[in-house]
């Protein structure tokens, strides 16, 4: 019963579990789980990569950062290699927001390839939520903010995976963003 379709059934409702209560920024408030499990769908269907721990790290990789979940948690239920992805994306908390994001543009280049993948399409996936609707509350400049710092952190991620950085390009050309 260890199968990557079990241990991926698995994950992806630990997740479900761990977000229940959370929703996403768009007007509609979508369930937050939608977007690990479409950041996973990025990262298979789109970038060709079918790397178990990968695909796990994708569905767990804002359980540490946004639920009460510990690495040490991750690491007993999912291994060493899971939790160690997941650790690569996740900011510091105890850190002030400005500074989480400098972090996220300084440790870019630092970071392992699998996580630079998950990097890529948790990027990817929230350009494309921009631009399908503005969150409540955001005034066009801020989006516009956020993709220019979005571009920062994939300038370290580049060589990684070429269709993921291609999709992401482009939408940084539509915005008039240099990467
Ligand atoms: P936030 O970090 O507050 O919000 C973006 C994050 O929210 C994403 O990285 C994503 O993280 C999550 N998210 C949830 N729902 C959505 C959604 N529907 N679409 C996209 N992302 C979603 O944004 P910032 O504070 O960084 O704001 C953007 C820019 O605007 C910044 O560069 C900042 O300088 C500027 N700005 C910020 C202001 C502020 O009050 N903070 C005010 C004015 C401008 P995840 O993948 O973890 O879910
Ligand atoms: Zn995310």
């Amino acid at each position: 019963m260890n199968s990557d379709a079990v241990l991926l059934l698995e994950t992806v409702n630990f997740a479900a579990e761990k977000h229940r209560n959370q929703r996403r920024k768009d007007p509609e408030a979508t369930p937050y789980i939608n977007h690990p499990i479409g950041v996973a769908r990025i990262i298979s269907h789109e970038g060709g990569v079918a790397n178990i721990e990968v695909l796990q790290a994708a569905l767990l990789h804002d359980t540490v950062e946004d639920t009460d979940t510990s690495f040490a948690e991750l690491e007993a239920k999912f291994g060493p290699i899971v939790a160690r992805i997941v650790q690569e994306v996740t900011d510091d908390k105890s850190l002030s927001k400005q500074d989480r994001k400098r972090q996220q543009v300084e440790h870019a280049a630092h970071c392992s390839r699998q996580a630079k993948v998950v990097k890529l399409a948790d990027k990817l996936y929230n350009l494309r939520d921009l631009n399908r609707c503005t969150p409540s509350g955001w005034t066009a400049e801020r989006v516009q903010e956020y993709f220019v710092w979005a571009s920062e952190v994939v300038k370290g991620l580049r060589g990684t995976n070429y269709a993921l950085e291609e999709r992401l390009e482009e939408l940084f050309r539509q915005r008039g963003v240099q990467l």
